[in-house]
């Protein structure tokens, strides 16, 4: 196994960057030994070159290192000219590159005129029509032909201009011809990008970068691993740009996007970040950074005991093997532990943060679909009653002195646990670090059947170490359930929800961990932070609890609420995309599980919708089609009505129901 592990990364346990060859983009080269540079889109008309030339401003203003417009024809194409002498101008040397769908000529003058462009393979002269075509070897091997013969002209373009090339895959948009030989899968989206990358390899062509998209963090990062992997066994090594497609908005589209683009970073993998949000650009590259500045100091981590063998797919999840206890483990969605140590509590009300709302009058409880499955109280206790599914955590010295212990568990440490005098005999919590795992405390862990692991780690590669014990249970045939703990101190709001994003989602989306608890220390300087996210003032409890469910979400390890895969915008949509993604989701927030698209053009936007339930794109000036999964639905619906309609689509369908007065998020 060991041979996979080397082909899609340096090493599972020392941080390393994977190298890649360096491609010269203007002035700023990218891959090799340079810095993860930072980029982004603008979604201005692409005709109106003030707007895109102040957009693009800010976008280097905010740490932008190269700016990608869109060009979907030859006038946009044509302006790029216009707006790259603005931006000299007044002084603004970043590199431009021009995004190209669909249009070879468009394409061809572009890269006379910018430093790079960027290609879907998935609809670059090939076809997508959504129908399934059978092909013969024969063919498929004429399309490939015919791509070839209307590819070539732009490679030798790039060649003479010495203008880069981003071949970009991604999940939603591969072409009938690659769906049907390999299905919309990882090694689909790969092979999608390498046949082009073939025909620049014959045409000695090199500047090359590749990315590998989906909306889908867990086919982004196994489409990702797969292409290190296939790159390797071609002699290839271009550099790689990152990012999840169609993440959303707010915290959403932060968690997405972390969750994707961290589990690959904390590999070593990625060159260049683009992080796509459903706000203005200027918004993207501070959540960028941020993801990228983590791995500045990492080199020092202190060291993890390297792997011998990998006892996992790395490119097909699967979820680690556990038995369960009391609801936690084997096939039993993820636990959320909400960390009450530093929070005294007084009341019923002190637990609306975390999912539970107490009614006075009729004494019920009534649960959020968000509600915390665990309480941590260190040493405090609670008098009044709880909901039954409501379980506590308790030091051990302080549980083994109350007089009555229902629903309540002790957290022992190792000298606790094998010196303990008393258990539960339901459920008993016991944390580690990886060194913890001795001989003596692995055999006792292994026969212990109600024992649940809490791992922590300390090592600033804390997932890598995380990763590397469970793999030690995996290889030593323990098979509790475990929940991943992380302890964050000096550390500001945002930096919570993408380290914590990171850190936990890189794990569950290797279908490991059955539960999740993180603790923080919050830095008081919330001056530093990049968004207006954190302006909002709630109790830590609640943003923690919020982010953790937001992480299962984005993981799809635990559905608790409405998914929304919606496109960042571009020069392309015709309505204000983040204003009618904000009024879908205020209408819709409460369908759990549904999954709704709000793309911004009938182009692109239906093959971007990836596996949507719902879909609704703009299609016209004020007019909107609705679909259903890939099905048309309802054409050129006036915009004013088009929410309604979309819901009552949803009604027809029997997956709406009315929004919960007791709903607390
Ligand atoms: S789907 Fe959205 S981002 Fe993509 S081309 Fe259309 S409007 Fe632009």
């Amino acid at each position: 196994m060991i041979e996979t592990i080397k082909k899609y990364c340096n090493s599972l346990t020392e941080y390393s960057r994977y190298k890649t060859s360096e491609v010269n983009i203007g002035d700023v080269p990218l891959g090799g030994n340079n810095p993860i540079r930072i980029q982004s889109m603008t979604i201005t008309d692409t005709m109106n070159t003030i707007a895109t030339v102040e957009q693009t401003i800010r976008m280097v203003e905010a740490g932008c290192e190269y700016v990608r417009i869109t060009a979907p024809s030859m006038n946009e194409a044509r302006n790029l000219e216009n707006i790259k002498k603005e931006l000299r101008a007044q002084g603004y040397k970043v590199p431009l590159i021009a995004d190209i769908h669909f249009t070879p000529n468009a394409a061809e003058l572009a890269a006379r005129i910018v430093e790079k462009v960027r290609i879907n393979p998935g609809n670059y002269v090939d076809k997508k029509k959504f129908e399934q075509f059978e092909y013969t070897d024969q063919e498929y091997q004429e399309e490939l032909n015919r791509i070839r013969e209307r590819f070539t002209p732009l490679v030798k373009v790039c060649k003479e201009y010495g203008t880069a090339m981003r071949i970009g895959t991604n999940h939603g948009s591969l072409s009938d011809r690659i769906m049907n030989r390999f299905g919309d899968t990882p090694l689909g989206m790969v092979e999608s990008a390498l046949e082009f990358v073939r025909i620049c390899e014959d045409l000695n062509y090199y500047s090359i970068v590749l990315s590998m998209k989906a909306s889908n963090p867990q086919v982004m990062v196994q489409a990702y691993r797969l292409l290190i992997q296939k790159m390797e066994e071609e002699g290839m090594n271009y550099p790689i740009h990152l990012g999840v497609t169609e993440a959303g908005g707010g915290e959403d589209g932060r968690i997405k996007s972390a969750v994707g683009i961290g589990a690959l970073l904390e590999d070593g993998i990625g060159d260049t970040i683009r992080v796509s949000l459903t706000e203005d650009p200027e918004y993207e590259a501070p959540v960028a950074i941020s993801l990228a500045d983590r791995y500045k100091s990492r080199l020092n981590h202190k060291s993890i005991k390297p792997i011998v063998d990998i006892p996992i797919d790395p490119i097909n999840y699967k979820r680690r093997e556990t038995f369960e206890i009391s609801g936690i483990g084997r096939s039993n969605v993820p636990s959320v532990v909400s960390d009450y140590r530093f929070r005294k509590i007084f009341s019923q009300k002190d637990l609306t943060d975390i999912g539970y709302k107490y009614d006075e009058a009729s004494d019920k409880w009534f649960l959020a679909d968000a509600a915390a499955d665990i309480l941590y109280l260190g040493k405090q206790n609670i008098t009044f009653g709880l909901p039954e599914n409501l379980k506590l955590i308790i030091d051990y010295n302080e549980w083994n002195k109350l007089d009555s212990k229902k629903l309540r568990f002790p957290l022992f440490n190792k000298i606790s646990y094998l010196n303990r005098k008393s258990f539960s005999d339901q459920i008993n919590f016991l944390e580690v670090k990886i060194n913890d795992l001795d001989l003596e405390l692995s055999s006792k862990i292994k026969t212990d059947s109600k024992l649940v692991l809490v791992i922590n780690t300390d090592n600033e590669h804390g997932m890598a170490e995380q990763r590397r014990l469970f793999f030690e249970l995996i290889s030593n045939g323990i098979k509790n359930p475990v929940i991943i703990r992380r302890d964050y101190k000096n550390i500001l709001l945002d930096e919570i929800r993408l380290h914590s994003s990171t850190d936990f989602g890189a794990l569950l989306l290797d279908g490991l961990g059955d539960g999740v608890w993180l603790s923080a220390e919050m830095s008081n300087d919330e001056s530093k932070s990049e968004s207006k996210l954190t302006q909002v003032k709630e109790s830590s409890e609640k943003f923690i609890n919020r982010t953790l469910f937001g992480i299962l979400q984005a993981t799809r390890t635990r559905i608790s609420k409405t998914e929304y895969i919606a496109c960042p915008s571009c020069g392309r949509t015709l309505f204000d995309l983040q204003e009618t993604t904000e009024m879908i989701r205020k209408r819709t927030e409460h369908l759990k599980g549904v999954k709704i698209a709000i793309m911004g053009c009938i182009v692109n936007g239906p093959g971007e919708m990836a596996d949507a339930d719902y879909g609704y794109v703009g299609s016209g000036v004020d007019k909107i089609t609705l679909y259903r999964g890939k099905d048309i639905i309802k054409r050129s619906v006036p915009s004013l009505e088009a929410v309604d309609e979309l819901i009552d689509l949803i009604r027809e369908d029997g997956n709406w129901t009315e929004p919960s007065e007791n709903n607390i998020y």
